[in-house]
């Protein structure tokens, strides 16, 4: 199959966590017969300085045009004391909002070689594996500007959704439990909101269309409790925009590492936008110490959902198990008895694997 690939570096460790997974990426099309082609482009602080806003023009015509978008990380001190519209983090909260990536897909693994660097006790950790959905844009975080006062009195937050918004999340969030264990988790906190009892009834009518799939409802601070508790408890959570923040921030824990999470912001169509959920790391920057496994695993995510390359992505998923098994770690790892590497050696052995 032939697909084009847009890569947005972007700032700090961004570079050589990209470059690492388009080197696995060309790895998997050579052996499997396709043709990956790749075009790079600014966003965030490098687009600042070299072209005077966080998010060119030309960076969005190339990602529209995109069969998946494969970024590292924007921003770091250089640039922390620009005028708000002028912040790296404008250049991504705008990229996601000009393609309409309304869904946010965090998956959450605890890898057996790296129970021990998570703060839960390994038993607890064990096993878990699961799949944040969260709804990117709409929910209490878009209430504005109209819904939105402050008049120094009284102030006003609005959490709105329509039926529809709900919808296409509750549908992803259902073509997601199909392809892993069939359990959905809808996360509300309907004993207080009315936002959250219209996407009850939305999950209660789309349970009718996947009779396959178990579905339950549960309050957003027993779900907080439960994802520290008992992880393995869970497969796909589907939740506003606010709770999924949160709730994704938490479940980050059950890593050990930032350098081990990937994510995806997809839309109906397939198009998504593929990035690690560490940030630039700036502290670590050009020293090829960064762990690249996020930004791989974001790359194998890419595979699975915007390209249908179900076999490829498990390919890069195992490689990665094998390489943690084989005790190749970043020094972020910290991975008992390990052998410590360089990111660019770590992606090398994970192309190795495949
Ligand atoms: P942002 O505001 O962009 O989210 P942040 O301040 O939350 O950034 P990160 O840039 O993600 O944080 O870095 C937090 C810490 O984790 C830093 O010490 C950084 O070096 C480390 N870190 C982040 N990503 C990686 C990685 N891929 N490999 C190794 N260490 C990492
Ligand atoms: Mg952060």
């Amino acid at each position: 199959m032939e697909k084009h690939i847009v890569i947005l570096p972007g700032d700090g460790i961004g570079p050589e966590v990209t470059n690492a997974a388009k080197g696995v990426l060309e790895t998997v099309a050579a052996k499997f017969g396709h043709n990956f082609t790749f075009e790079t482009h600014e966003i965030g602080g490098s687009a600042i300085d070299n072209q005077g806003t966080p998010l060119p023009e030309d960076t969005v015509a190339a990602c529209r045009k995109a069969d998946g978008i494969l970024l590292g990380a924007v921003g770091g001190p250089k640039w922390d004391d620009l005028p708000g519209h002028m912040r790296p983090e404008k250049g991504l909260l705008g990229i996601r909002k000009q393609l309409g990536l309304f869904a946010n897909l965090r998956p959450v693994k605890g890898f057996d070689s790296l129970l021990h660097a998570s703060p839960l006790k390994p038993e607890v950790v064990g096993g878990s594996d699961l799949l944040i959905v969260r709804e990117l844009t709409g929910g209490l975080y878009f209430g504005e500007p109209s819904e939105r006062r402050n008049n120094g009195q009284d102030v006003v937050d609005t959490l709105a959704y329509s039926r529809s918004e709900i919808e296409r999340i509750v549908d992803q969030s259902f073509k997601s439990a199909k392809v892993r264990r069939n359990k959905l988790t809808s996360v509300d906190k309907a004993n207080v909101l009315e936002s959250s009892r219209m996407w009850r009834e939305v999950v209660e009518e789309k349970k009718q269309e996947h009779p396959d799939v178990e579905v339950e409802h549960m309050l957003v601070d027993a779900a907080a409790m439960k994802l520290v508790t008992n992880p393995a408890y869970f497969d796909v959570i589907v939740t506003e925009n606010m709770f999924g923040d949160i709730l994704s921030d938490e479940a980050s824990v059950l890593t050990g590492s930032l350098g081990m999470l990937p994510s995806a912001s997809i839309r109906q169509d397939g198009l998504g936008l593929y990035e690690p959920v560490h940030g630039s790391a700036p502290d670590i920057a050009g020293q090829d110490k960064a762990n690249p496994l996020a930004t791989i695993l974001s790359a194998a995510m890419m595979l699975r959902h915007s390209f249908n390359m179900s076999v490829e992505a498990d390919e890069i998923e195992s490689a990665v198990q094998s390489v943690l098994n084989d005790k190749y770690h970043t020094a972020d790892l910290k991975v008992k008895d390990g052998t410590q590497v360089s990111g660019s050696e770590l992606a090398k052995k994970v192309s190795e694997q495949m």
